[in-house]
Order: structure tokens, then sequence, then C-alpha cells
């Protein structure tokens, strides 16, 4: 499966827990983690689905961004837009309050979503076989042995 069908699929299938009005040009960025945590987003989505059906809050909060950063996992969500009219503006600035307000949905996405991180800080972003976090030149990355290797062969040729 390519990145592109991945996102594909997490779209189509969860299609309730992303904003219905993402351009085509923010799925572009909006998924950008490598093949071996895919499992773990998918889990994460089923879950998170589970969590707002059960608090009957489905369509109130959306994934905003998935990515890796200093070699973890970082997912946002966010209250669906028409709960916060204010909160384009400040996408930047609270990109770290996560979520920004107490509910039982809120503390139980935050639960669901510190342990599928902690899952991810012992997996190879890239094949998903078990690893830590490694880094080499001032980049951060969590991966397998087999990987760091590469990655050492790979810098070491640069
Ligand atoms: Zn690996």
């Amino acid at each position: 499966m390519t990145h592109d069908e991945y996102v594909d699929y997490i779209r189509t299938r969860f299609s309730d827990l992303f904003d219905p009005t993402n351009t085509e040009d923010s799925w572009q960025y909006l998924i950008t983690i490598g093949p071996g945590w895919w499992a773990l987003l998918t889990d994460f989505c089923e879950q998170l689905e589970g969590v707002l059906k059960h608090h009957d809050e489905v369509g109130r909060w959306y994934i905003r961004q998935v990515k890796e950063k200093m070699g973890e996992l970082r997912i946002y969500t966010r209250p669906a837009p028409f709960e916060r009219p204010d909160v384009d503006g400040f996408m930047e600035w609270i990109d770290d309050i996560d979520p920004p307000e107490p509910s039982p949905a809120a503390e139980m996405i935050g639960i669901v979503k510190q342990q599928v991180i902690g899952r991810a800080a012992h997996t190879c972003e890239q094949c998903g076989d078990p690893g830590e976090m490694r880094v080499l030149g001032g980049w951060y990355w969590t991966c397998c042995d087999r990987h760091f290797q590469e990655w050492q062969g790979r810098k070491a040729s640069q």
C-alpha cells in the first residue's frame, strides 16, 4: 500500500473523524507518518470513533494532523470548528494545548492518544518492528536496528 492509498483508506473508513471542509491541499499534509506507524493510527481512529460514539460526540471532534516530530508520533485533535468559531486564527498558537477544554470525551481522547503515542515510541516508523528513539547528527527517528543501520549508511554517504 502506498502512502496515498493509506490516506485514502483512513479518509474513507473514518470520514466522521475529519473535517468535511478539509481541502485536497490540506489532505496532502494531514497524515505524514511512515508506514510502520500506520497500524497504530488505524487503531487510534477505531478507538476515537468508539469514544465519540459512547459520548454521543461524533462530528464534534476532528483529527487535524498526524505527524512525526522529534522522533515522536504527534496526533492533533480539535473540537469541530462550529464549537470554536475563532479557532482558525489560533491554530498555531494552541498547537500544544491539546485538548483545550476538559470534558469526559476530551479526557478519554487524551488517554487513548497517550497509549498509541507510547506504543509508537517502541515501534519502527519505517517497518513496524520493535524499535526505539535514535539520534543521528541532530535528527531524531524511532526505528529498529536494521533501519538505524540503513540510516547511518545513508548519512555516511552524504
Ligand atoms: Zn524498521
